[in-house]
């Protein structure tokens, strides 16, 4: 396994690579959720590249950049248990030098659901996105259904440019109770991660009553809040009912459609969903 810190050295090393070549962008601090994607990656492609960067550009000014989990000791480890080729750790400084001008905007899809409650994410998400892609070159990239707006954003944003690679996204790893796992669960105190599985019980009940036949997706949605609101830690940001697509909220529930929460357990924002179909 090779550890590289520069474009340069990152660039060098792709073109020894054996297509075809799959690349799994993270943030480090390794769960199930990550092992998932990277395992796929490993089966599907006989180079294997992994980036660890946690960026700057889509955390906003109250938000969690500095205190973020990090532990890249570990997480070497585990990657080069996964036997991975390349793994791709670049600065902050490497990635956005002092004159740095260029963002990636994707619109419409970004303005709903996470977009709307973090201004700005998606722009650094993008970004950060379309630099890597350029960096590494990989055919295939995998991504997590956890962040499924995410997972729109990139698809619209490697279609709308143009960019030679295929997308796949992974369905959601979970912990035995519900809860997906996630890097921001190391926050949660033991009465808030007991607190945290209302998010997959909320989920879980939005299935139960498509399943019973409801349809009406306002109702489905006040069922979902009156379950978090019984949860004295939570506080919702947002529950929603959309078109996968496009985003847009349904009136009546048709399939499939994206069920999809933010909600705050303590001071710890989670997020997660299910697509009813
Ligand atoms: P992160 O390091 O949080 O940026 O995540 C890196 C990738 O792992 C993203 O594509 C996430 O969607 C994906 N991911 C995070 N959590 C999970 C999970 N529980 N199940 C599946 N994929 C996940």
């Amino acid at each position: 396994m090779k550890v590289v810190e520069t474009i340069a050295e990152m660039r060098q090393l792709r073109e020894q690579l054996i297509e075809p070549v799959g690349f799994v962008p993270t943030m480090g601090y390794f769960h199930e959720g990550h092992l998932s994607l990277i395992r796929r990656a490993r089966a599907e492609n006989p180079s294997v590249v992994v980036s660890i960067f946690v960026n700057p550009a889509q955390f906003g000014p109250q938000e969690d950049f500095s205190s973020y989990p990090r532990d890249p000791q570990r997480d070497l480890a585990i990657l080069e248990k996964e036997k991975t080729d390349v793994v791709f750790m670049p600065s902050v400084a490497e990635m956005y030098p002092p004159d740095f001008d260029s963002w990636v905007e994707v619109s419409k899809v970004t303005e709903r659901l996470e977009g709307a409650s973090r201004p700005g994410h998606f722009r650094g998400v993008a970004t950060v996105v379309a630099k890597l892609f350029n960096i590494v070159q990989p055919t295939r990239a995998y991504f997590g259904q956890k962040d499924a707006q995410q997972a729109i954003v990139i698809k619209k944003m490697v279609a709308d440019l143009n960019m030679d690679l295929e997308i796949i996204v992974m369905p959601t790893v979970r912990d035995s109770d519900g809860l997906a796992t996630s890097t921001r669960n190391a926050y949660l105190n033991i009465e808030e991660r007991q607190a945290a599985i209302v998010l997959y019980k909320s989920l879980s009940l939005a299935q139960q009553l498509w399943s019973q036949g409801e349809r009406d997706a306002e109702h489905i949605r006040q069922q979902m809040r009156t379950l978090i609101q019984k949860e004295p830690l939570a506080t919702i940001d947002y529950v929603s009912i959309a078109d996968p697509e496009t985003l847009k909220e349904m009136d009546r529930v048709k399939t499939p459609a994206l069920v999809s929460l933010a909600v705050e357990i303590g001071k710890v924002r989670l997020i997660d969903n299910v697509v009813v179909e």
